[in-house]
């Protein structure tokens, strides 16, 4: 990792190093972990204290497996390597984090909103991927943690980092944009995620918009048009945003829109004088946005409509977040990864494009603030509305979903429990159906699709 010898490291987070090895001091790091178990000989591991485990206890394990030195906030009794003492690890995750993207020639796209950063991260990346060598988050890695960690994983002949970053909280996307330093910003939308820190959608776009505080101030800042918030960013760093929507002001928009239903869409995507006859091989036309997106950054690149059309027509699902999976005779839409309203809705008009006979199976969405129930109760309502042959309910939050669904004539099923669902599911389920699977994380719906993909 260039330049990271461990007195920059040190020196980058204001932390004291003890039991040096001189032969050590012109070294650099392999690679930067926290989790023990990847270290190989060269790394530096990161203790930090989690809220079930303290990774110190695992300082002797990684210097027997050739670590090259740990942060740490307590000191080892004995002397088994090479310590930077810091006061806080999780600080110095950020700040050493900061340092190597400094020392990188990169640029980095940085990927916020409240729906589609995942899914947008994987079109911008593919695209790019066409003409540069990207590295990209891994999965949802888009925390304080996961920004440090994802940014350790840059190579050096890396040219561009696509960036996801994720907040609950005001503050955070400042401390990210501190690590990350985008050259450009990508915002989806501002939604109803989050509400409980955030208080509403201002809230939410106030929060997100921290991340301009260290962008590259001649950078560009690439936002969805169509959405009412977002519009309202008119210039940052005296430039005015890119902007894509459906919507023909948009600098990039989109016409003659073909939904292949589960195969993904077709759109054709302009961008000034030129057309991108553009296949989106997700589904969900909500995806035509995120490939928007990509258009939009890909063009900052200097890249061509050609390039542009192939890495649209070549990204890929990312598992639990609309990824058709095929089980025996039915298709599991596997979109249990997580849940708010506007993602519910957008699955939901998914599903109401299968063939045969479809099944909602729809869980908790959780940190949607007070008015909770009622944001379930429209989902189920919606459900009803878009011709859900069967929707199914589970856990606390989902019975007014199950209640206005049923208010809509809707035909549903309400259970308290995931357990108690999976206990019956496979009865319920016949063959042909298409199955949508769908709630906040920790409902850990992962365990429904297992549950119809072994019973085939
Ligand atoms: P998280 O906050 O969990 O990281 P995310 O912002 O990364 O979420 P994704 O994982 O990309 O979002 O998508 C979440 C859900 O929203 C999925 O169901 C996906 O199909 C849907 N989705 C993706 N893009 C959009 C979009 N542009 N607008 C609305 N919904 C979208
Ligand atoms: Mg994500």
């Amino acid at each position: 990792m260039k330049n990271m010898t461990l007195e920059n490291i040190a020196a980058a987070c204001g932390g004291e190093i003890y039991c040096m090895r001189e032969e050590l001091a012109q070294e650099t790091a392999k690679g930067i972990v926290i989790d023990s178990r990847q270290i190989e000989p060269g790394y530096i591991f990161v203790a930090t204290k989690g809220e079930r485990v303290d990774g110190h206890q695992f300082i002797p394990d990684v210097f027997a497996k050739g670590a090259m030195a740990v942060i740490c906030e307590v000191l080892p009794k004995e002397d088994l390597g090479p310590c930077i003492l810091v006061k806080d690890s999780f600080m110095a995750l950020k700040q050493a984090a900061a340092f190597y993207r400094q020392q990188l020639n990169i640029r980095v796209v940085g990927i916020t909103g409240s729906v589609g950063k995942t899914s947008t991260k994987e079109f911008v990346a593919s695209v790019l991927s066409e003409k540069y060598k990207v590295h990209k988050t891994a999965g949802n890695y888009n925390n304080e943690v996961g920004l440090p960690l994802t940014i350790f994983g840059i190579q050096e002949d890396d040219q561009i980092a696509v960036l996801e970053m994720g907040i609950n909280t005001f503050g955070e996307m400042h401390r990210l944009s501190e690590v990350a330093k985008p050259d450009i910003c990508v915002m989806t939308n501002i939604g109803q995620c989050h509400l409980e820190n955030l208080i509403d959608r201002d809230g939410i776009l106030r929060a997100k918009s921290e991340i301009f505080d260290f962008m590259n101030p001649k950078g560009t800042v690439v936002v969805n048009g169509d959405d009412d918030k977002l519009a309202t960013i008119h210039e940052v760093y005296g430039k005015a945003p890119v902007t894509f929507g459906m919507n023909k002001q948009n600098a990039i928009w989109a016409d003659h829109i073909e939904n292949r239903g589960l195969l993904g869409s077709c759109a054709d995507i302009h961008m000034g004088d030129d057309v991108v006859h553009a296949i989106i091989p997700l589904p969900g036309e909500h995806m035509i946005y995120n490939a928007m997106a990509a258009a939009a950054v890909a063009l900052q690149f200097g890249m061509s409509k050609e390039e542009i059309a192939a890495g649209i027509s070549h990204v890929e699902a990312v598992a639990g977040r609309s990824h058709l999976v095929e089980a025996g005779d039915k298709v599991i839409i596997d979109d249990c990864y997580n849940a708010n309203p506007v993602s519910m809705k957008a699955a939901i008009d998914l599903l109401a494009t299968a063939p045969g006979r479809k099944v909602a199976i729809l869980g908790d969405m959780f940190e949607l603030g007070e008015n909770e129930k009622a944001m379930h109760g429209e989902v189920g309502a919606y459900a009803a509305e878009k011709g859900i042959d069967l929707i199914l309910c589970v856990g606390e939050l989902s019975e007014s979903m199950y209640q206005e669904a049923v208010g809509s004539g809707g035909n549903a099923k309400y259970y308290e429990t995931r357990e108690a669902l999976e206990a019956v599911l496979n009865e319920i389920l016949q063959q042909g159906d298409t199955v949508l699977v769908k709630a906040s994380h920790s409902m850990a719906f992962e365990n429904l699709v297992k549950c119809i993909q072994v019973n085939q």
